[in-house]
């Protein structure tokens, strides 16, 4: 079997019917984003920034991180890599910055920590840019982005690194090309202001792994209640349609990083749906080329539509592989 995953790895996605799928890689370490085992990739759909933050005993250095941000976009020159500004706090607290709060998950995580030390942020945004240089493929991703307000004064800083670095840049006869913006959807009160990021970002990530533990008040990794967290629940469906079908509307460019992209029954669910671009760490990455190069678009979408009328998870998650174990 693992020969016939491997048969057209290097070729691009696509369903048996030939509708072109992107797929591109969630990572946070180099050996995640090696070019030679990531062929017939996209491009890098998150770069979780926080994993190198995570591996050392102190905050990386501007010039640290710069060098770090500038081997992925050179790995991937040619294809887009989305960089995510730190999201610390929640699971992945640094063990040189004690955060001790009774809710991690509602607390100080991610650009409301970030926005709390502009200081931080503003140097990672510069190493990014910095590392930038020379190149055209990097673009700004978000965590944790709740309201506008906050939206607002990320691109307002993002937009003075941009002119710190662009004034360096030039007087050494260097262009710095606008990094894309974009915003990741993950709590669920982004999801009713969907159109007021029409013309502030580039694009949208679909976080779902936090997503769905916002929508359904569930801890993403505690035991106890593993039961209760569904990515297949219809709240979560519902909640990923209106964000597919919102984003249509607004021609605003979407794609999904969260684990669900990367799940044989929700990438089938997340393309019939109307999603076209997918992250996904890079285990995944053959299995779900297979398994898009042996269904049709259009029964996908009977598969999600299906789901979309669903009561239960259940329903949905034995309807599909029940499609899928018909087909052999
Ligand atoms: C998500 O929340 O779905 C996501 C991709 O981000 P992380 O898992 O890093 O929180
Ligand atoms: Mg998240």
């Amino acid at each position: 079997l693992a020969k016939v995953v491997e048969d057209g790895l290097d070729k691009p996605a696509a369903t048996r019917d030939n509708q072109r799928i992107h797929i591109h890689l969630n990572a946070g370490l180099s050996a995640d984003t090696s070019i030679a085992v990531n062929k017939g990739v996209d491009g890098v759909g998150l770069y979780r920034t926080e994993v190198p933050f995570l591996l050392q005993r102190s905050f990386p250095s501007e010039e640290e991180q710069t060098h770090q941000y500038q081997s992925i976009l050179s790995t991937y020159r040619d294809k887009p890599v989305v960089m995510r500004t730190l999201d610390i706090g929640g699971d992945k607290p640094l063990p040189y910055l004690a955060i001790e709060e009774d809710n991690p998950f509602l607390g100080w995580r991610g650009i409301r920590f970030t926005l709390d030390h502009p200081e931080i942020f503003l140097i990672q945004v510069r190493a990014m840019l910095r590392a930038s240089i020379g190149y055209s493929n990097m673009d700004i991703l978000l965590p944790m982005i709740s309201g506008i307000a906050e939206l607002d004064e990320s691109i307002a800083l993002i937009e003075r690194a941009y002119t710190e670095v662009a004034k360096v840049a030039q007087s050494k006869g260097q262009t710095l090309k606008r990094p894309r913006i974009g915003i990741m959807i993950e709590v669920p009160s982004i999801l009713y202001q969907l159109p007021v990021l029409k013309g502030k970002v580039d694009f949208i990530s679909v976080g779902s792994n936090d997503l769905t533990q916002y929508l359904l008040a569930v801890d993403r990794n505690n035991s106890r209640v593993a039961g209760v967290y569904d990515a297949l629940h219809p709240a979560v469906l519902h909640a990923l349609k209106h964000i597919i079908d919102t984003s249509q509307r607004l021609q605003l460019p979407v794609s999904v990083c969260g684990e669900l992209a990367g799940d044989p029954i929700g990438a089938l669910l997340l393309v019939g749906m109307g999603y076209r671009s997918l992250s996904m760490n890079t285990r995944n990455v053959a299995k779900i080329k297979y398994m898009l190069r042996h269904i049709s678009l259009e029964e996908m979408e009977q598969l999600a539509q299906f789901a979309l009328t669903a009561t239960f998870a259940d329903e949905v998650r034995d309807n599909t592989i029940a499609f899928v174990d018909g087909h052999g």
